[in-house]
């Protein structure tokens, strides 16, 4: 296993066009190779998630994990999860407000609305098919990394760019109020 290099904001590979995999490349040493790469690198920068084109692969893959993560120590547990080919539909027009950060956006936060349910279909690292539903901070989490998918940031769902900060900042004067809000987020839709 390799911990790869990170692309950050900026490259052009993380604006970039994603390409499926089928079954059989899904199967092969390279891409099994390249999800362990993938999860290592994700665990290493202690990240809550990462997705292909953060580690330079232009393809639709992305991992996501939430443990007792110094980064993000108020987010509920995620266990290790590797999407191939994921597909996200919102389920409901409910919004909450998530304070994001992003391995390839270093040092800095804002805010971004995200829909507060969403299904979830893909593939796993097997190639077997995965069908549930994300909520609240988690579902957070999931349009976050499937956004790198699509060549999106959180950058460009922020709407109000008043709340960008940096992560000592961040501590300083937001992390409570959003400790608060995250905690009305998990009573409601329990993750
Ligand atoms: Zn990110």
């Amino acid at each position: 296993m390799t911990i790869r290099k990170i692309a950050t904001v900026g490259h052009p590979v993380l604006r970039s066009a994603t390409s499926e995999l089928g079954h059989d490349e899904l199967a092969s040493p390279k891409w099994q190779g390249f999800i362990d790469d993938l999860i290592e690198t994700m665990r290493d920068a202690n990240g809550a998630g990462l997705a292909a084109p953060q580690v330079y692969e232009s393809v639709r893959v992305c991992v996501l994990e939430v443990g007792d993560n110094p980064r993000y120590p108020y987010k509920p547990k995620i266990p290790l999860t590797v999407l191939v080919n994921p597909r996200l539909t919102v389920l409901s027009d409910e919004t909450f407000d998530n304070y994001e950060g992003c391995l390839s956006v270093p040092n800095l936060r804002g805010v971004v609305p995200r829909a507060c349910e969403v299904r979830v279909q893909a593939w796993d690292r097997m190639g077997n098919s995965l069908d549930y539903i994300a909520r609240g901070i988690t579902a957070g989490t999931y349009q976050h990394e499937v956004d790198h998918l699509d060549g999106l940031l959180f950058l460009d769902r922020v709407r109000d760019t008043k709340t960008l900060t940096t992560w000592a900042d961040f501590d300083r004067f937001h992390r409570d109020a959003f400790i608060a809000r995250v905690g009305t987020i998990v009573a409601k839709y329990g993750s």
